[in-house]
């Protein structure tokens, strides 16, 4: 080794022969392109505390229709009723480790992943016993957003499906969350809760997840020949704008049928117009992210 070269200047005549030790100069350091970090799923929380607008539906069926447009795609059942779970032919009676062993336990998340249509963390009635279960912890907030960080390269989407509350659970939910859509079933009495989950994200913002953003309200249960659901949307749109999908979920028993075949919409009846409804809300919430992309 000539360590001397490294301390004095080289002499002439000495300059072909450059020490092999050296390495590249620092500009050829700076020249390498850095590691392109491997890219993260988007993950997506849909939450209204009202129950029954079609949060457990929206979820499902446009996780199928993002998954028929070759996306990778996690449905996470964060509600300890299961409809979610159910709604892919499991029963939640029989499920021995879920999403409740993940938030309260740190079971790694892969163990409650099943193959359905799309890969399902699922829900247990133990679920129930979470919130009181992460009250006390450190972290408590932070528990489902942990949990999906080693799993977020290995989807395009992560589509979380939250219980009718802004409990714990749902906080979890909107913790781990880019985005939220928000089902709005087009009734003047379902526009009414939307001012109270605008200030729980607020709050989240605030405190602990400053980049959470409505991606959109979602309309559902929209039956166009009466006045009534016509003047919620104009409502909704007066209010949010350009926030409000131009989507329509329409009322059909359809959205009823499938789950009890424990099939999505668009699996149950491809070719219906319940499952055209979510492939054209996959198109809007695709467009929306490459908008966000190269905006
Ligand atoms: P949430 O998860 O908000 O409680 P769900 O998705 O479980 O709501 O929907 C509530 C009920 O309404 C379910 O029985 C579901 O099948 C039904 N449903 C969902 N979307 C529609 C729709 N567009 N038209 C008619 N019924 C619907
Ligand atoms: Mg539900």
């Amino acid at each position: 080794m000539r360590l001397a070269g490294l301390f004095t200047r080289p002499q002439l005549g000495e300059q072909e022969a450059p020490p092999q030790e050296q390495g590249p100069a620092r500009e050829d350091f700076a020249a390498q392109p850095e590691p392109e970090p491997a890219p993260q799923a988007q993950v997506i929380a849909f939450a209204n505390q009202k129950g029954g607008v079609a949060k457990t539906t929206s979820t499902l069926n446009l996780a199928v229709a993002l998954s028929e447009l070759g996306n990778r795609v996690l449905i996470v059942d964060m509600d300890p009723q299961g409809n979610l779970t159910m709604s892919q032919g499991f029963n939640p009676d029989h499920i021995t480790r879920s999403m409740f062993d993940v938030l309260v336990h740190r079971l790694p998340i892969e163990q409650v992943i099943h193959e359905a249509e799309v890969d399902l963390a699922v829900s247990s009635i133990d679920l129930a016993g979470a919130e009181l279960a992460l009250s006390s912890m450190i972290g408590r907030e932070r528990a489902l957003e942990k949990a999906l960080t080693p799993i977020k390269e290995r989807y395009d989407w992560i589509l979380v499906d939250t219980p009718p509350s802004l409990g714990l659970l749902t906080i979890n939910a909107l913790v781990a969350a880019d985005e939220v859509i928000v089902p709005v079933q087009c009734e003047y009495l379902s526009l009414r809760g939307l001012v109270q989950l605008e200030n729980t994200l607020s709050m989240i913002r605030e405190n602990l997840n400053p980049n959470v953003e409505i991606q959109g309200i979602l309309p559902t249960m929209f039956d166009g020949r009466t006045l009534h659901a016509r003047e919620a949307v104009e409502i909704l749109q007066e209010n949010f704008g350009e926030l409000v999908f131009k989507t329509r979920i329409k009322k059909t028993v359809r959205y009823a049928e499938a789950p009890v075949k424990g099939l999505s919409v668009l699996k149950y009846d491809p070719s219906g117009n319940a499952a055209a409804a979510y492939r054209e809300l996959a198109k809007e919430v695709l467009d929306g992210a490459k908008a966000r992309k190269y905006a």
